[in-house]
């Protein structure tokens, strides 16, 4: 196994009377052919033509019985094919030479049977010689016959088993085309009658080439059946059929050549050896009752009661599993350890509980918050769009999650009270902030920004301020400035190219986004006047601790020089001087103030962090009006704009603007049609359809998100 070995080439002489000995000489060791042609011979041929080959083989037969035949060239490859070694023995030669009588010999006498019968016999397979018909091959075709060999070992223990076959070819005919013209002895080339040997040659020639690693099996049906018996694994013996009389020495001189070519080739045996899985299942059950009597041997010598050792049933794993849970809780201190099947299903049960409660984990979540995968960007920006995220990636919404949704106005925004609540809100602002003594940095300001241009009315309950603020954020790009205000109606025509950014924005903070560039501005700059006030503070606060530390230091000085004067006590007191009681006095009154001044800084310093979220986030509004301004002004054809105007079936800000320019011709058709066709008329209905989209419009969106979370989950 794992050598390679050589192809083995026997050449087979047909007796004759007629023998040509002058021509045909074999060498003493019986293993090469010379061969010789007579100049005479080569009537009117160039000189220079070889007369002259040499051909070294394995073997030559000559005068040779059916028997010896064998013995030589069949009996070790079907001894190998029995211990699982694929073997391939292959006749060739011109008509006649006697490749059927040495594959199949004759039938009428059994000494002269051929390969085919004895190897079946080697086999111990008598009783099929009987049944086998020799049948006469036509010269034109060829013959296969394959023996399968199954070899199980006499012991039953042994569950290996060799698989093997043997491949008797007795080919067509060798003979070849002559070439027509000239002088008929004359050697030349030709081509074969049957062109499948000629592309058998052609696969035995790329076998013999180290160097090719394709071998063209699939040219014809021969050396297709022939692929995994040709070169491979197999043991492959070539025998070459000749005629020893002149007259045939042209097609003799092919046939050895064909030989020599042959023993080119190398194979490299391998047994074939495969597992009988029932044999195999058997002898691992009679393996398994052992193991189980022996185990049992050592429980009882152990003294252990009677363990089982069977697989566990569905109340056991329950009864596991309901450990493992009272074990996690803590009601339970340790799981006895019983046996290795058990171990591994308190651990098998740690894992089903452990995913079950990150199960129940997430879907708790799941009900309360919308998640989004945080590497997900498309999500996040869809959200973000959606205006249903900020910046930092916060997710915006009310924690109970109830009242978060797209568009929709999480207030109870009652028509009939807006005007009211809003003038009520604003007077407790006041209140509160003349209260605290200082104006509020969000006070008023930003009140009026979210209450005069987003369709919010503050809440009846007493919402602070910053929830006011964050409600505000939440629709602020849902919501943006209506697009039906006096002045639009006034806008100039659209230019022909879009003016750049910078220059655009200067326009918007002068024109539409003057009021939230206004509240913007005034935002900013009660965080720098917070700033300014945060930095006196801080400065005066440095001053005290260095008078501190000074008044200490003199206090320190008196009473150093106290205690080197002498100490006076009257009745258990001590008496200091004047000088030394005002320092004390002083130094109270300086931590006193530090302490005051120190609370300011804090309470400053949580202003202005605040003051800086505020005008973030004013930045960012501001921003994205202006996007969607410059888009409309300079991008959005306006008969889609119409429908972006309030009481429009649209809102802007809900549909991201990127689809709002992608609607086609035909999808503005459906708009309008739609609404000739949905809308009845009566203001009751206007306002009814609008909700109606509303609400679905929010299905979608949750439908989407609910996309994104399923997407995720995979
Ligand atoms: P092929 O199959 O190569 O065409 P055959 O095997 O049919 O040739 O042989 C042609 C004839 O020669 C047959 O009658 C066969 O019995 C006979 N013959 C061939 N080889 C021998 C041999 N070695 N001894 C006796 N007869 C032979
Ligand atoms: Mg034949």
């Amino acid at each position: 196994m794992g050598t390679r070995k050589k192809v083995h080439a026997f050449v087979r002489v047909k007796p004759t009377d007629d023998f040509a000995h002058e021509m045909i000489k074999y060498g003493d060791d019986n293993k090469s052919i010379d061969i010789h042609i007579k100049k005479d011979l080569q009537k009117g041929v160039v000189n220079n033509k070889q007369t002259d080959w040499s051909f070294k083989l394995d073997g030559v037969l000559h005068n040779a019985s059916q028997d010896l035949v064998y013995e030589t060239v069949a009996k070790d490859v079907v001894a190998q094919a029995l211990d699982g070694y694929n073997g391939t023995i292959m006749c060739y030669g011109q008509t006649g030479a006697g490749k059927t009588y040495t594959m199949t010999g004759t039938t009428e006498n059994y000494k002269h049977r051929g390969i085919l019968p004895r190897a079946l016999q080697q086999g111990e397979t008598n009783r099929i010689i009987a049944s086998h018909t020799m049948n006469k091959n036509s010269s034109r075709s060829h013959c296969i016959f394959t023996i399968y060999v199954e070899a199980h070992s006499r012991t039953l223990s042994d569950e290996k088993y060799i698989t093997s076959k043997i491949n008797l070819v007795d080919l067509a005919g060798s003979e070849r085309l002559k070439k027509s013209g000239s002088e008929g002895r004359v050697l030349k080339e030709a081509t074969y009658i049957n062109k499948s040997l000629s592309f058998l040659e052609q696969a035995i020639i790329a076998l013999g080439d180290q160097k090719r690693d394709h071998i063209p099996f699939r040219q014809c049906k021969l050396t297709h059946a022939l692929k995994d018996s040709l070169g491979g694994n197999c043991n492959m013996v070539l025998l070459t059929n000749i005629y020893g009389e002149a007259s045939q020495l042209e097609e003799t001189l092919s046939s050895l050549r064909f030989a020599s070519r042959m023993k080119l080739v190398t194979t490299e045996p391998a047994i074939n050896e495969k597992y009988d899985a029932e044999r195999m299942v058997k002898n691992l059950e009679k393996e398994l009752a052992l193991l189980k009597q022996e185990l049992a041997i050592h429980d009882s010598l152990a003294n252990r009661t009677l363990v089982n050792y069977d697989p566990m049933d569905e109340i056991q794993i329950a009864e596991i599993n309901s450990q493992v849970r009272r074990y996690l809780e803590g009601t339970l201190d340790e799981i006895d350890i019983i046996n290795l099947r058990q171990i591994q299903e308190v651990f098998n049960q740690f894992r089903v509980v452990l995913s079950q409660q990150e199960q129940e984990v997430e879907l708790t979540l799941r009900r309360k918050y919308t998640l989004i995968d945080k590497n997900d960007f498309a999500a996040i920006s869809a959200v973000q769009k959606a205006g249903l995220m900020d910046v930092d990636g916060h997710l915006v919404g009310e924690p109970d999650g109830q009242g978060f949704g797209l568009g929709v106005t999480p207030f109870s925004a009652k028509p009939g009270k807006k005007a009211k609540s809003k003038k009520m809100f604003k007077e407790q602002l006041s209140t509160s902030a003349r209260k605290e003594g200082a104006s509020s940095p969000v006070g008023g300001k930003d009140l009026d920004f979210s209450t005069s241009k987003t369709q919010l009315t503050p809440s009846s309950k007493e919402g602070d301020v910053k929830d006011m603020l964050m409600r505000d954020r939440e629709t602020s790009s849902i919501e943006p400035l209506p697009l039906d205000s006096p002045k639009e109606e006034l806008r100039p025509p659209r230019p022909s190219t879009p003016p750049p950014k910078p220059v655009a924005f200067e326009d918007f903070k002068n024109e539409r986004g003057s009021e939230i560039n206004r509240i913007f501005k005034e935002n900013k700059s009660i965080l720098n006047e917070r700033r300014k006030r945060a930095s006196e503070t801080t400065q005066r606060i440095n001053a005290i601790k260095r008078e501190m530390d000074v008044t200490k230091e003199a206090l320190n000085f008196q009473k150093s020089l106290r205690e080197k004067q002498g100490e006076y006590e009257n009745k258990g007191l001590m008496i200091i001087d004047e000088e030394e009681f005002l320092l004390i006095l002083k130094l109270k009154d300086l931590k006193k103030q530090y302490r005051t001044e120190y609370q300011d800084l804090r309470d400053l310093k949580a202003e202005i962090q605040y003051c800086q979220h505020l005008v973030d986030q004013c930045r960012h509004r501001l921003l994205m009006e202006f996007d969607i301004w410059y888009n409309e002004s300079f991008f959005i054809p306006e008969d889609i704009q119409v429908s972006l105007k309030p009481g429009g079936s649209i809102r802007p800000g809900m549909v991201p603007i990127s689809r709002i320019m992608s609607l086609g011709e035909d999808d503005q058709d459906k708009f309008s049609q739609l609404q000739q066709t949905e809308l009845p008329e009566g203001p009751d209905s206007f306002s009814f359809y609008n909700a109606k989209v509303k609400t679905e419009q929010k299905h979608n969106y949750l439908k989407t998100m609910m996309g994104f979370q399923q997407a995720h989950r995979k």
